[in-house]
Formats: structure tokens, sequence, C-alpha cells
């Protein structure tokens, strides 16, 4: 990866963290939703569902996109007890995961970059121009 994408990488990643951070604050609660992914019926929202909107249409095969987004809406009924609080458990292990992940960021970026030599391009595996 060059300079240029690992300053790229960077700064979404501050970007992500701004985001997220304002997203939290606003949260009271831990928030469900259905069909985040295609293989999971419902699941705790680790980040802002526009976030997760955003990133299908700009990486989801385009065929897939609208049903993808039709689906995808947070769960408004009452969860059982026991869901919510391990969904709370696995939100917080999930930022305290990200935390050490963006502190360790470099380290991680170096280790890639030896064991790998894909075309990772601080975001996707797939970049535009298509592989080096
Ligand atoms: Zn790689």
């Amino acid at each position: 990866m060059d300079m240029t994408a690992e300053r790229k990488s960077n700064i979404l990643i501050k970007i992500y963290e701004r985001e997220e951070k304002a997203w939290r604050r606003g949260m009271k609660k831990i928030r469900f939703a259905w069909h985040c992914h295609h293989n999971r019926l419902m699941e705790p929202l680790t980040e802002p569902i526009s976030v997760r909107r955003k990133f299908i249409r700009e990486n989801k095969p385009k065929e897939e996109v609208p049903l993808r987004l039709r689906l995808l809406k947070e769960v408004k009924g009452k969860l059982p007890r026991e869901v919510i609080r391990t969904g709370e458990a696995y939100f917080k292990a999930w930022e305290a995961y990200n935390k050490a992940y963006r502190k360790h960021y470099k380290e991680i970026q170096a280790l890639h970059k030896k064991e790998c030599g894909c075309g990772w391009d601080g975001k996707t595996i797939f970049p535009k121009g298509g592989e080096e």
C-alpha cells in the first residue's frame, strides 16, 4: 500500500470514529435490525443504520442492493430481555475491539503487508482499476 492509500485509510478511520461517537452519544439503548447481513435474521446494530445502508449501496452487487435496502430495518417490537442484555454486551465488546484495532492499526497494516500482498487500498480488496 502506498503512502497516499495509507493516509486515506487513516483519514477514513478518523471519520468513522467521529460518526460512531456522535451516534453512540445519541443512543440511549442498544438497537437491533432485521437483515443487516444476508445470512443473519437479526442482530444488534454496531453502527448507524444509515452507515450500513451507504455501505450496501456502495459495495454490494447492484442486483442485490434493492432487496438488501428494502429488508434492512430496525426492530420495532419488544425483544426478549436476555437477547437485549447479551446484545448490549456484544456491542460493548465490539466497541472495545474497534478501539484496540484502531490503536494498533499501524502494526496490523504492517503485518498484513508482510503476510498478504493483496490490492487492499485501506477500504477494499477490490480497489478501483483492479488488482495490482
Ligand atoms: Zn490482503
